[in-house]
């Protein structure tokens, strides 16, 4: 049995007991490269790299001393572009991945390659996925610290399957832990359980991105039971789910005694594409700051203690990152 006592971040390893207050899920950016490079006239390099350092900064002013980043590819991920923001940005550790995010097929660039052109070929992914977390991702020195997947509404499709099962194998042979994008209203925890299960994974090594999307506490204690972490990680989303469902689901969780099992986060971006602008002013809340102004002193105010407010956002976090 080890313990890691150090994470990889964007400026290098840093020991997990200095993670301090840690935000599970969000993102520096969201882009879709190929479709930016045709489409797009939104994007300029140094406007949104400034952009972006002014809104990493008032964060880090806030207390929030690191990011937890799950952008891989499907999602523009671009490390130096990261690691670019991140240099004016001192006092943030922001802690990359590595994965494939899909709701349905693998990338192309996978389709006809491994399993997808010979059954019985390997699957090039696992190698890759390893490469990133003991070399470094993109040919640089910067190495990520946790695996990425995604099941959604298709439900656990044939390319959705294969990247969950090459990050359950990368997993095996690293050590680093999983982050799996879910959907509760489809209740692909279920498969998620099923898949990972069977490749023996440990359910404590797994975290359930976006199960605070829903207000069934009873599925979400079960979850906290059988050793997942719940990414309570959507807060400012409210056209998901409002507020004060959120906040009611987090403070039941914590009286049930789930504290321990709990992540906080709003899954926000310094920039997205993957929204129209202009729609952008209809989520006020889905911002950086919107846990430490909003939902922290709701969570105090409806019984939920400081203690375990820190459990959420310092305990559980560099608890995760500590393979045991
Ligand atoms: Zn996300």
């Amino acid at each position: 049995m080890t313990t890691v006592t150090e994470v990889e971040t964007v400026r290098g390893p840093v020991p997990t007991a200095e993670l301090g207050t840690t935000l599970m899920h969000e993102h520096v950016f969201v882009l879709t490269p190929d479709s930016q490079a045709n489409w797009s006239d939104e994007w300029d390099e140094e406007t949104r790299i400034a952009d972006a350092i002014e809104k990493l900064t008032a964060l880090s002013a806030a207390g929030v001393r690191t990011i937890v980043d799950p952008t891989v590819d499907g999602l523009g991920r671009d490390i130096r572009r990261v690691a670019r923001v991140n240099d004016a940005v001192p006092g943030l550790n922001i802690v990359p991945a590595t994965g494939v995010y899909t709701y349905a097929d693998v990338p192309g660039f996978f389709a006809e390659r491994g399993p997808g052109a010979l059954p019985d070929l390997p699957e090039p992914m696992v190698d890759l996925f390893v490469r990133d977390i003991r070399d470094g991702i993109q040919g640089t020195g910067i190495k990520a610290a946790f695996f990425k997947c995604a099941i959604d509404s298709h439900g656990l499709t044939r390319g959705v399957e294969r990247v969950m099962r090459a990050v359950a194998r990368a997993h095996a042979e690293t050590g680093a832990p999983i982050m799996v994008h879910n959907r509760p209203a489809g209740n692909t925890m279920a498969e998620v359980r099923r898949v990972l299960g069977d490749e023996g994974v440990d359910p404590r090594r797994v975290q359930l991105a976006h199960v605070g999307d829903s207000t069934d506490v009873d599925l979400l204690a079960g979850l906290a039971e059988e050793g997942f972490l719940l990414g309570m990680d959507r807060f400012g989303i409210d056209a998901i789910l409002g507020f004060e469902d959120r906040v009611a689901t987090v403070v039941e969780l914590c009286r049930r005694g789930w504290a321990h099992r709990m992540v906080l986060a709003h899954d926000a971006s310094c920039y997205i594409d993957w929204v129209q602008p202009d729609l952008l002013p209809f989520l006020p809340n889905w911002n950086f700051l919107h846990i430490h102004e909003d939902v922290v002193p709701a969570l105090l105010e409806r019984g939920v203690t400081q203690e375990q407010v820190d459990q959420m956002l310092v305990g559980n976090p560099r608890d995760w990152f500590e393979r045991t």
